[in-house]
């Protein structure tokens, strides 16, 4: 962007404000008192959700591609701000700017990759676009937020993805030719919520792969990069609206986060189906063993694998018995919350005391991890209470 120093205060892995712009945003900072806040961000209403008509090519049912191209058709706004596939290679992210409503559907679908999605933010300005829709993945969003103020635009709907990691598109085709041994024809990948991966392919096959016996030892260290491995806005708490699918149990899982999230939600009236979500198993020993496991990995000990005839049978009972629905949501924000500690404390310490806030604390301190005192955030206006973390010692 024309202001490249604009990242030092806009990046949401040098020094975050995640009260304070969730204050500014959503007109409150997350309520320890309020079910969920402190692990999936401020929202008002969260739903189980599908669109009755899945989109087709799109990630699940294409309910966030719908929602821009319902702005688009509205005339709500003048363009929207999302990633298409690059001709050439349709697993890479290419940042585009979608004029009307018909473009939405080559948006469709998740591609493993980053791409300066927020580039195109002044080029938009400069066509004269006021009103825009950015659809984008957490660490887009904190970013956008950070700088939207001094952007000029009218208004901004910001339709948000949840994200636990990403890595480059290079390394996204290692993963497939490892998965498959026709990598190529292969058109969609997903980490479902009940602990497989999926894949489908261009003759229409699907194929499912647990968890447990994805090639993930194969992959080399840097594969997910520092900033995922230490991300703590899982769930995109900077949008508007967020459309995932971990609290989903086999479909989309929303969060309303404000008025804009709620205008954005009646837009699709009949369309889409919704309903509570579900809850069920306890995350506390699958989220200790994540812990001990990461730990163990971090310190270059090897990890304590399960022997090979234990795996199916591990495999068969996690979407059983493991936790599933909003519990599923939790114990992977919570895993999220313990890896970034671990990590951070062994990479760059250093750190922890600008990019651990103070909520994720609180979500990792039932696993014994509790901030040293060089670790302790700085003391701002709009953090959860005090006594959420306990004694947080002297200000920064
Ligand atoms: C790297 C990555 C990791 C994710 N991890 C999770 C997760 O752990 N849990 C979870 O609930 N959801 C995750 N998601 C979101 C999930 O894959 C779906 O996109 C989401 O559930 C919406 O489904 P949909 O059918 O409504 O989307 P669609 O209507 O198909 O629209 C998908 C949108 O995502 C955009 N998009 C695709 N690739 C990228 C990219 N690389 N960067 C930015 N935007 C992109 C597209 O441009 C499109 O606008 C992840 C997304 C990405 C990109």
């Amino acid at each position: 962007m024309a202001d490249p120093k604009a990242c030092g205060s806009a990046c949401q892995f040098i020094a975050p404000d995640y009260a304070a712009l969730e204050t500014r945003v959503h007109g409150r900072s997350r309520d320890p008192a309020r079910p969920d806040e402190l692990h999936f961000g401020p929202f008002r209403q969260m739903l189980r959700a599908r669109l009755r008509t899945p989109a087709p090519g799109a990630q699940w049912t294409g309910i966030t591609t719908r929602l821009a191209e319902r702005l688009l058709e509205a005339g709500a706004v003048d363009a929207v701000l999302t990633m298409a596939p690059d001709p050439d290679d349709k697993w890479k992210p290419v940042p585009v700017l979608i004029t009307r409503p018909e473009g939405m559907a080559a948006a469709r679908g998740m591609r493993m990759g980053y791409a300066p999605l927020l580039a195109l933010l002044e080029p938009a300005a400069a066509a004269g676009h006021r009103r825009i829709a950015v659809i984008g993945i957490p660490c887009q969003v904190y970013a956008l937020r950070a700088i939207e103020a001094r952007l000029g635009f009218e208004r901004i709907f910001v339709i948000g993805t949840p994200c636990s990691d990403n890595t480059t598109t290079e390394n996204f085709h290692t993963f497939l030719k490892l998965l498959d041994e026709h990598p190529d024809s292969i058109t969609y990948l997903e980490f479902r919520a009940d602990y497989q991966v999926e894949l489908r392919f261009a003759d229409g096959r699907q194929r499912t792969i647990p968890f447990l016996a994805l090639p993930i030892s194969q992959l080399p260290s840097d594969f997910f990069p520092l900033t995922c491995r230490s991300c703590v806005d899982y769930t995109n708490a900077l949008a508007d609206i967020t459309v995932g699918y971990m609290a989903g149990q086999g479909e989309q899982w929303l969060l309303v986060r404000n008025a804009r999230g709620a205008e954005l939600l009646a837009l699709l009236g009949d369309e889409i189906h919704t309903e509570a979500p579900g809850s069920a198993g306890k995350r506390a020993s699958a989220v200790r063993g994540f812990l001990a496991n990461t730990q163990r990995a971090a310190g270059g000990l090897p990890l304590r694998r399960m022997p090979n005839w234990v795996r199916p049978i591990v495999s068969w009972l996690m979407p059983r018995i493991g936790p599933r629905g909003l519990e599923f949501a939790r114990t992977r924000v919570e895993m999220k919350a313990c890896e970034t500690i671990v990590h951070l404390r062994r990479e760059v310490p250093r750190r922890l005391r600008a990019m651990v806030p103070p909520h994720v604390w609180a979500l990792v301190a039932p696993y014994g991890l509790a901030p040293g005192a060089a670790e302790l955030p700085p003391l701002r206006g709009n953090g959860p209470p005090q006594t959420a973390l306990g004694d947080r010692g002297t200000p920064g």
